[in-house]
């Protein structure tokens, strides 16, 4: 019931993303007018304009005009709302995060369209994730361990901004030098800043490494289909937003939260420590001694 419920919520935000990637590149009010067929600009009835069934039932075509309504629409509402359905099933008991993780995965979502389609990041977005990023990070379990005091999630929220624009300026910096092009943009760093603010520091590493690794891949199969030159290049905020999103599901290589509740072996002061019950087992008479704890 409660997945069905998320996955309904989903798809609104969905639709309220889609009206996102429209809009903002171009530059227009996200509120005013409300939604209309982007080819004959007439508004839309309440009833064509329902998250992805309103495609499948229009099949795909404006009501008024009968122009071809991009795919994309269902397209970017069925993703979003799996991706509230999944986020549901991943934290289900930290309803806060949960709900800043969904809308902040949507905005990545949204972010990924963008850049694919028309090059660019709009900074409206990449700030706006940055800035939830700090406001949501006391709940942050990526940056806050349980018990820990508040501070700790937006030091660690701002300290992986920093770290993600640092390393997202360096790479754009020394990419630029190698291939005497723009390897990166600004607004990949500025989304690398974001990134960094919900998964911290890892986070905005993991979304650079894996982002670089598929990103390269897919540019050698557009060069081997000939799709683009060997000096073309691809848009790799698609590729970072990817990676964002993976990181409210799973950080590389700790596992997710990298903190829940279980201490790190590098950080534990107490190394040699073993946990009551195991003690308790490894004292009884007739056993052989115990192995090393998996912490150490
Ligand atoms: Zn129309």
């Amino acid at each position: 019931m409660a997945v069905l419920a998320s996955f309904l919520l989903g798809s609104f935000y969905g639709s309220f993303l889609n009206v996102l990637i429209w809009r903002l590149p171009r530059e227009e009010s996200i509120v005013s007018p409300g939604s209309r067929c982007p080819l004959c600009l007439n508004p839309l009835a309440f009833y064509d304009n329902v998250p992805i069934l309103s495609w499948l039932w229009l099949r795909g075509r404006c009501r008024s005009c009968g122009g071809a309504i991009s795919i994309r629409y269902p397209l970017v509402e069925a993703a979003t709302a799996l991706l509230f359905a999944a986020l549901w099933g991943r934290w289900p008991h930290s309803p806060l995060w949960m709900g800043a993780a969904c809308a902040a995965a949507g905005l990545f979502l949204a972010v990924a369209f963008i850049d694919a389609a028309h090059r660019i990041i709009p900074d409206e977005l990449s700030l706006a994730l940055l800035l939830l990023g700090f406001l949501v990070s006391p709940f942050n379990p990526i940056l806050r361990p349980p018990f820990a005091p508040w501070h700790r999630g937006l030091l660690w929220s701002l300290w992986g901004a920093l770290f993600g624009f640092l390393v997202g300026w360096g790479v754009a910096a020394v990419g630029e030098r190698i291939f005497k092009k723009e390897a990166m943009g600004g607004g990949d760093v500025k989304l690398l800043a974001a990134i960094g603010a919900w998964g911290g520091a890892l986070g905005a590493f993991d979304a650079l490494f894996v982002g670089s690794f598929w990103g390269a891949l897919y540019g050698v199969w557009l060069i081997r289909r000939r799709m683009i030159g060997r000096r073309g290049a691809i848009p790799f905020g698609p590729f970072l937003s990817a990676g964002a999103i993976f990181n409210f599901f799973y950080l590389i290589p700790w596992g997710f939260p990298a903190y829940d509740g279980r201490r790190l072996p590098s950080q534990n002061p107490n190394r040699r420590a073993r946990p009551w019950r195991e003690g308790l087992r490894c004292a009884r008479p007739g056993r052989r001694p115990c192995p090393r704890s998996s912490a150490d």
